[in-house]
């Protein structure tokens, strides 16, 4: 059986895990190292400046008081005994779609995943809390899981998936859209009388590109966005160099 670490950021018993739990088991041997609270918003934040405790809680659960990040480093170093097969991350209740990725603590699990040799993806869906979108989207992170174990992914990425609310159209291959950034920071008195903010209250809007991992989830596909791990801007490489270089 193919060893799967498994993780997420919304704790290590959130819905959304739990149903993933149950799904890949049944095709590898799962271990779940997950937050023990929310960590939504972590980006790929690491744990430098305090312990990390590890607290098991299940046959095959563990909980960590650290990020997403720090619970695939502690799954692959510290409780796995061999390097897993496949990383995989979620299931997020909420999409992970264009720019925002970049804050997601699901996406940056995969990516941790990725960094340290381990073929990952992460996986989202749309739609709440709900059962019936956890077992759907469970069920084609097991397809993408099996596609994965069996052809490997090429080198230097990571797989974003993004399932839809309603019956999927079948995967859509895509590339990460592009954030409209609107008000985003809410004001608000609180009973004391002092003004305090909430960042992230306004629902977020995309720039309207068909070939875009927001457009293939609209229109009832599965998203597979292919990310990378170097940022580099190669296109501007030559002409920076040509300006600033001496
Ligand atoms: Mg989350």
């Amino acid at each position: 059986m193919p060893s799967i670490l498994l993780t997420n950021d919304d704790g290590v018993d959130a819905p959304g895990i739990v149903a993933l739990h149950r799904a890949l088991g049944e095709i590898g041997d799962v271990l779940r190292v997950a937050p023990d609270r929310d960590q939504s918003g972590a980006g790929h934040a690491l744990t430098l400046n305090s312990p990390l405790r590890i607290r098991q809680v299940g046959e095959d659960a563990h909980a960590v008081d650290g990020t997403p990040t720090d619970c695939v480093n502690l799954g692959i170093f510290q409780l796995l005994d061999r390097r897993p097969d496949l990383v995989v991350s979620g299931i997020n209740p909420t999409p992970n779609l264009g720019d925002d990725i970049t804050y997601s603590g699901t996406v940056s699990a995969a990516l941790e995943g990725t960094l340290l040799g381990v073929p990952s993806f992460a996986i989202s869906c749309d739609g709440g809390p709900g059962r019936v979108c956890f077992q759907q989207a469970a069920g084609v992170a097991c397809e993408v899981a099996r596609r994965i174990l069996r052809d490997g992914l090429p080198g230097d990425m990571l797989l974003n998936v993004n399932v839809p609310r309603e019956a999927s159209r079948g995967f859509r291959v895509a590339r990460q859209g592009r954030r409209i950034y609107t008000e985003g920071v809410v004001e608000r008195i609180d009973p004391m009388g002092r003004l305090y903010y909430w960042i992230g209250g306004v629902a977020p809007e995309w720039r309207d590109d068909p070939s875009s991992d927001y457009a293939a989830l609209k229109a009832g596909h599965v998203s597979l966005t292919p990310l990378r791990i170097d940022l580099t801007q190669e296109s501007v490489l030559a002409e920076l160099a040509s300006r600033w270089e001496p």
